[in-house]
């Protein structure tokens, strides 16, 4: 019987699973990268386990392919430490054992170690473990993706949002960069579900989705806090550019083409408070960022509605507005 095609067990979303394969022996790694290449992974290669640690903070991997004596750190001590991390816990690790090494290989699994496979390596053995991780791993991404999504508008959940706003903020703390918030309040929604229906209250939060995504990068996050309310974080962005975009958004959304079933237009409008971490400003947490631009909001929606608001970086009592 021939073996079944390993290709449709590589991708996930689109992406292709990598692996990275960490072998002592160079013979050894050059033959399994070669077998775990020909089978349509993406490869990555190191000879000890602290290179394999140094790798993972640079690009993490899905299954990570090890031997259990790899240099001064052992397979062993790389499986504590990559589920001792939240950034590398779920990565699928198949340690490669030798006769004798069954203790190790117990302590491997204890560990939290996925998988094993003995040498001498059977290739055919070898892909069709990593047909069986590839399983798994293309499972845990469709349950991450779940579990960090806005159901009904496909943007990124509350927790999911905070989460980026944290590790953004964090960044911008380390690297002296800036980071922006814009939280985006569609205006008097509850009146657009009164008069056309929820239905088309539902396609105005989808809609308006789509817009602002339009008008940001590939680095930015946009969030759904909850109800008809929205936040983005702006990556490596000062405020006065966090205002441009915006403003950009506030124009995107009332640019919506939304109709009722009668052909009707549904007339949208926004809200938006901006706040920005400035780079000198090393106490500003994601919490402090959302009030602020959670108060220029407000001003915004005091001041007439339908215009951006920033939060003051110096002085916390006076607001601009713009728009
Ligand atoms: P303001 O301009 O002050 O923000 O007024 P508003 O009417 O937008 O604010 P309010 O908080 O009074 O109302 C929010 C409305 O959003 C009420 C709620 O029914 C509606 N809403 C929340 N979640 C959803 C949803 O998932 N779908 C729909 N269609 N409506 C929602
Ligand atoms: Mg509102
Ligand atoms: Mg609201």
């Amino acid at each position: 019987m021939s073996e079944p095609d390993a290709m449709d067990d590589t991708q996930t979303y689109g992406d292709q699973i990598s692996v990275m394969i960490c072998e002592s022996s160079q013979v050894q790694l050059r033959i399994l990268t070669q077998t775990v290449e020909d089978a349509g992974y993406r490869v990555q290669t190191a000879h000890s386990a602290e290179e394999v640690l140094e790798l993972m903070k640079l690009m993490p991997t899905d299954i990570l392919l090890t031997g259990i004596e790899v240099g001064a750190v052992t397979g062993l001590e790389v499986c504590w430490a990559l589920k001792a991390n939240p950034e590398t816990e779920s990565i699928h690790t198949i340690v490669i054992t030798a006769s004798g090494q069954e203790r190790r290989l117990e302590e491997s699994l204890d560990a939290g170690a996925d998988d094993f496979i003995r040498k001498p390596v059977n290739m055919t053995e070898l892909r069709a473990r990593l047909r069986a991780a590839s399983r798994v791993v293309r499972m845990q991404k469709q349950f991450r993706q779940l579990a960090e999504t806005d159901a009904l508008t496909g943007a990124a959940n509350r927790r999911a949002f905070m989460h980026c706003l944290e590790m953004e903020t964090e960044q911008a703390r380390r690297h002296g960069s800036a980071v922006s918030v814009v939280m985006i309040d569609l205006d008097h929604f509850k009146l657009v579900n009164d008069t056309y229906g929820h239905a088309i209250g539902d396609r105005v939060l989808i809609e308006t989705v789509k817009a602002v995504q339009k008008c940001l990068r590939d680095r930015d996050l946009l969030g759904r806090l909850g109800g008809e309310e929205f936040a983005v974080v702006l990556h490596d962005t000062p405020i006065e550019q966090a205002a441009i975009a915006a403003e950009r958004i506030r124009a995107a959304i009332e640019a919506m083409k939304i109709q009722n079933d009668l052909g009707e237009a549904v007339p949208i409008t926004t809200s938006l408070g901006v706040s920005a971490a400035a780079s000198d400003a090393g106490l500003d947490t994601p919490e402090s960022l959302l009030l602020a631009a959670d108060e220029a909001l407000y001003e915004a929606k005091h001041s007439g509605r339908n215009r951006v608001v920033l939060a003051a970086v110096d002085q916390p009592d006076s607001r601009r507005a713009t728009g």
